[in-house]
């Protein structure tokens, strides 16, 4: 069945947003622009503040300083139902004692769309979902992948052109989450959607947004598509944050002065030694043996994952995790590393900047 993609899904615009609550700063001088029909994802670790963000931008919680625009408009004083969005919570909330159709239904009956209307509506967003032969059932008669599916129809039959989603998928299983991942996102292309979307998965992120926002006690550390977050990590946290397993980072003088120039000879002299190095494990090499470029190392742990290898080594000072093909011949016990210059990033100790 064809659906038209919702007339201008507007843009989302955060201007110096701060939310405290008595002690905390849970916002602190938030600026990002989230354009329109696009899926943007809030993400950061537990207390980040990616919820709070969310519920501002949905007028549940008013900001102590900063504006929330949609559209251009500024948003200071209206009421959530004022701004033309849909909300999908990981608790689903649906009511225990109606059906699904009376689910899906029920902010339309609130609003008074006429009968023959919300037939029709219901009719087309049941097919889009697979949801026509559960209308009648009660939601304890659901599974998890399926109650998601009723408060997602119900946001969808809402027919407004932003939908918020606080961890929609963390209640449902991993295979059924991944199923879900790609059927969101062809969602929201569909219809052509403005979603903003709260996770702490990284993964979650990393395959469905357009833009990533990722946030850090309460500040933006980065913003950008996931390629670049992952291929240019703005600040150490981020770069720690992005990656499984995650970036090595460590302190520059681990690496050895004379080995980080046979490696690509990139690194500038005048850096201090507390400058963070960082190197993602798929980008490090076996250094052929017998040549002495590299940093030598100690094999000291292995985990197989199937199609890769992950190595533990230590060099003097630090340990690094390689990710290597399992189907290579592995490493002897002793070898040095290398890997491409621009594979190498740079951060500053104190503020975690990246320098390169
Ligand atoms: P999670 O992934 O655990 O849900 P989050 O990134 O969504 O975390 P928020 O819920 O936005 O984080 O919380 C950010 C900070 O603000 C936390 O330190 C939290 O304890 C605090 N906070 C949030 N809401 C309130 C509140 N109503 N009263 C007091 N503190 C709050």
């Amino acid at each position: 069945m064809q659906i038209s993609p919702l007339p201008s899904a507007p843009e989302i615009r955060c201007e110096s947003l701060s939310r405290g609550f008595e002690a905390v700063r849970a916002l602190d001088n938030v600026s990002i622009t989230l354009p329109g029909g696009q899926f943007s994802v809030l993400l950061g670790p537990s207390g980040c503040g990616k919820s709070t963000l969310l519920r501002l931008i949905a007028g549940l919680d008013a900001p102590s300083a900063g504006v929330v625009r949609i559209g251009g408009r500024d948003m200071g004083g209206v009421a959530p139902v004022g701004r033309g969005l849909s909300m999908v919570f990981q608790s689903y909330a649906l009511f225990p004692h109606l059906s699904v159709a009376e689910n899906i239904l029920f902010g339309l009956s609130v609003r008074r769309v006429g009968r023959a209307e919300q037939a029709e509506r219901l009719a087309r967003v049941a097919e889009m979902m697979g949801l026509g032969a559960l209308l009648a059932r009660k939601p304890a008669a659901l599974s998890g992948g399926q109650q998601q599916r009723v408060a997602l129809a119900r946001a969808v039959i809402s027919e407004r052109p932003i939908c918020l989603m606080d961890e929609p998928l963390s209640n449902l299983d991993a295979r059924l989450r991944a199923e879900m991942r790609v059927e969101l996102r062809a969602l929201q292309r569909r219809l052509g959607l403005s979603v903003v979307y709260v996770t702490h998965d990284q993964t979650e992120a990393m395959t469905m947004a357009d833009q990533i926002v990722v946030l850090n006690a309460g500040r933006v550390e980065q913003l950008g598509r996931p390629e670049e977050i992952y291929t240019r990590p703005e600040t150490a946290f981020v770069a720690r944050f992005i990656g499984l397993p995650p970036m090595n980072i460590l302190p520059l003088v681990d690496l050895g002065e004379a080995e980080l120039d046979g490696a690509g000879g990139l690194v500038p002299q005048a850096l201090p030694r507390s400058t963070l190095a960082g190197l993602r494990p798929e980008a490090l090499r076996v250094a052929p043996a017998g040549t002495h470029t590299g940093l030598p190392v100690r094999r000291i742990g292995q985990e197989y994952l199937g199609a890769d290898l992950l190595l533990r080594v230590a060099t003097g000072g630090a340990t690094l995790v390689m990710r290597l093909p399992a189907a290579a011949p592995p490493p002897p016990e002793r070898f040095s590393l290398t890997w491409a210059p621009d594979a190498l990033h740079l951060f500053a100790a104190d503020t975690g900047r990246r320098l390169t």
